[in-house]
């Protein structure tokens, strides 16, 4: 059994000696390329080389399956075709086609990464993963994919597929996060991508390990007997494909609850934009409060919109209850109706009083945006 790979993981040893047992083993690269042809995923963007695209489909992935990108990828493409037509774009306009993504830090990055693109690189993207690395939002992996797919530049790329795959072949036994097992890793793709042929290039070779990783190596009960690379493999030698990875360490779930209120006046309900330091950042929401004491939920609600506001209010009837999870948080939110009962409305831009048939024009949080269909509904009715 040829595993020259595995001494590294079950052995300590110095750096140099780790980078000469992680040479790229005879045949591999031959053997992952012949694979590829055959079993590589039908994905739609195969092939793609334009950076825009690259990058536009490389953030919208992170943590987000290929199914569930497809059509806002495809939407994101129509509204804006080009780095110039993102750059110009309103962020409300940019967060409104991210919504129901989640994880709204990534629409806000591309936003200003787009307009930093104009600025500094003539609208053009740097072709190695240092330069794309400036940029807000790409990480190391997204500089990496960007400046393999794109460019064919040997840059290596370690993500969730990946980074199974790797410490399997590698027979990695720590816990593959860890800066350790990061350099491991990191070393040990960049000299797979390093072996890149004319014919197999970086962009392909990084494609294909993400294929074996995704539809091969898969978490539970890897395709062993199909996998083409299983005579490298040391977690295979070794019999240990169900201990490597180590799982990350599960994060304790929170139960927490919020409460929101719809302020309605003069045919129109209040908006409010949610603040940088906030959750959602920059999405638009009913005003909302978490409640750390059931008991004075009228008060905090009340108190709340006043200090946000301006407003005083009367407080209406609780129209439904809502769930949702959010990273390790797992949320019930209570929803209200209110009608104005004094006070003038703060002079501020991040407050309007919006029309129900205009709730569509603002990009809203999930939950937000399941209250405010009930509001329409109810007014239909
Ligand atoms: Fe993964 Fe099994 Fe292939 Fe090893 S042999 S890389 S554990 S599928």
């Amino acid at each position: 059994m040829k595993s020259p790979m595995k001494r590294t993981a079950f052995l300590s040893r110095s750096d140099r000696a780790t980078e000469k047992a992680m040479r790229v083993p005879r045949g591999l690269i031959t053997t992952l390329q012949r694979w590829y042809e055959i079993h590589g995923r039908a994905l739609p963007w195969r092939g793609e080389r334009d950076p825009y695209r690259v990058w536009l489909r490389e953030i919208m992935l992170q943590q987000t399956t290929v199914t569930a990108v497809v059509p806002y990828l495809e939407r994101f493409l129509q509204a804006f075709p080009t780095v110039e037509s993102l750059a110009a774009a309103e962020e409300i306009a940019v967060l409104r086609l991210w919504e129901g993504l989640g994880y709204y830090s990534r629409a806000r990055n591309l936003h200003r990464a787009a307009r930093q693109l104009m600025t500094e690189h003539a609208g053009t993207f740097p072709a190695d993963a240092e330069g794309l690395e400036a940029l807000p939002g790409i990480g190391r992996y997204t500089a990496g994919a960007i400046a393999s797919f794109a460019f064919e530049q040997p840059a290596a790329i370690v993500e969730a597929n990946t980074l199974r795959l790797h410490a399997r072949l590698l027979g990695y036994t720590g816990d593959p996060r860890s800066k350790d097992g990061q350099q491991q890793l990191w070393s040990w793709a960049a000299q797979l991508v390093e072996a890149a042929t004319p014919k197999f290039g970086p962009g392909a070779i990084n494609q294909a390990l993400m294929d074996v990783g995704a539809t091969v190596c898969t978490p539970m009960n890897p395709h062993c007997s199909e996998c083409p690379l299983k005579r490298w493999c040391a977690a295979f030698a070794a019999g240990k494909q169900a201990e490597i990875p180590l799982p990350p360490v599960r994060a304790v779930i929170t139960e927490v609850t919020d409460a929101t209120v719809a302020i309605h006046h003069r045919g129109r309900y209040l908006l409010r934009q949610r603040a940088p330091n906030e959750r959602w950042a920059g999405l638009w929401d009913f005003p909302r409060f978490t409640v750390d004491d059931p008991s004075s939920l009228p008060l905090i609600l009340t108190k709340g919109v006043c200090d946000q506001t301006g407003l005083t209010i009367d407080l209406g009837d609780e129209i439904a209850t809502l769930k949702h999870s959010v990273t390790r948080y797992r949320i019930t939110l209570r929803c209200f109706t209110a009608t104005v009962h004094s006070g003038r409305l703060r002079v501020e831009d991040t407050l309007r009083w919006v029309p129900a048939s205009e709730f569509a024009a603002y990009p809203l949080s999930v939950t937000g945006r399941k209250f405010a269909e009930r509001l329409r509904e109810g007014l239909l009715k």
